[in-house]
């Protein structure tokens, strides 16, 4: 069995900086951290291991402790401002490609136009991103689509959108607004599109995928569906203990890809485990 690495996967350099900048938090139970930081519940036992506390819902009663750190995935001005006004300190890692995007959506709406963000509805970094701009919408999938009733529309991404239906979403946004002057920014973030890119080589090239990271990690599990759609078997793993090495028998090339949140030592782990398994093999 051989074993093939995505040339570029698991955690990106904005959730990695984030937790960096917590590493360095001498104080960790004086700070809850506000909104969802990873979908890894390792990284989460960790965090809490250490003191932290965790508000995964933006937007709800603000934490009584006296520090407050802003995910990766950032937030509005209006929450900034929320909690700058209840006298909390901010502790902000909000990834610079995040920035950018907020970026693109002031620019869209001083131009004058109704904001259209394609993403997902309820995720934070779109809460972020709708926050600040009042009549705003989020365009999910073709259902969501319609005549929006605006002269003038600025289309943009959520970060981690697959280039793919960025593309399906705006043909159909415009189409559904033909009288519209239409603009999009593509704030799909590099990252992202880097590994989207090196996952569909990678499923050129092997009869199985195993997808390391959380259970409730959305982007994991997109990367399990994208195989799945492409016809090539995916097994979603936590860590080198969920492998079910009777469904890995037998193949000859198998694919591994990880999360954007996922720890790089717990891809070498699956790893390992999966190598170990084929030398067995191999053997017996
Ligand atoms: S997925 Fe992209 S935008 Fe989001 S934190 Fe990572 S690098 Fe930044």
């Amino acid at each position: 069995m051989i074993v093939l690495r995505a040339a570029e996967m698991g955690m990106c350099f904005g959730v990695r900086d984030a937790l960096a900048l917590l590493d360095r938090v001498s104080e960790p139970s004086e700070v809850t951290i506000h909104g969802e930081l990873v979908h890894n519940p390792l990284v989460l036992r960790q965090l809490a291991r250490r003191g932290f506390r965790s508000e995964p819902e933006v937007g709800r009663a603000l934490p009584d402790t006296p520090a407050v750190l802003v995910t990766a995935h950032g937030v509005s001005d209006r929450e900034r401002a929320r909690i700058a006004a209840a006298g909390k300190r901010l502790i902000d890692t909000t990834c610079p490609l995040v920035r950018k995007a907020h970026d693109a959506a002031r620019e869209l709406a001083a131009e004058g136009r109704r904001l259209v963000v394609l993403g997902k509805p309820g995720h934070v970094e779109v809460e972020g991103l709708v926050g600040d701009h009042p009549g705003a919408v989020v365009v999910e999938s073709a259902a969501d689509v319609r005549g929006f009733g605006a002269s003038r529309l600025g289309v943009m991404c959520q970060t981690t959108l697959p280039e793919q239906r960025a593309a399906d979403l705006l043909a159909r946004v415009v189409a559904a607004n033909p009288a519209a002057d239409v603009r999009f920014v593509d704030t799909i973030c590099a990252p992202t599109k880097a590994r989207q890119r090196a996952l569909a080589e990678l499923l050129d090239r092997v009869e199985l995928l195993v997808v390391v990271g959380g259970r409730n990690s959305n982007n994991t599990r997109k990367l399990a569906a994208t195989a799945a759609a492409r016809g090539v078997p995916a097994m979603h793993v936590e860590g080198a203990d969920d492998l079910d090495f009777e469904v890995l028998r037998g193949h000859a090339v198998v694919g591994l890809t990880a999360g954007t949140s996922t720890l790089p030592a717990t891809v070498d782990a699956v790893e390992a485990a999966i190598r170990a398994f084929a030398a067995a093999e191999k053997v017996s």
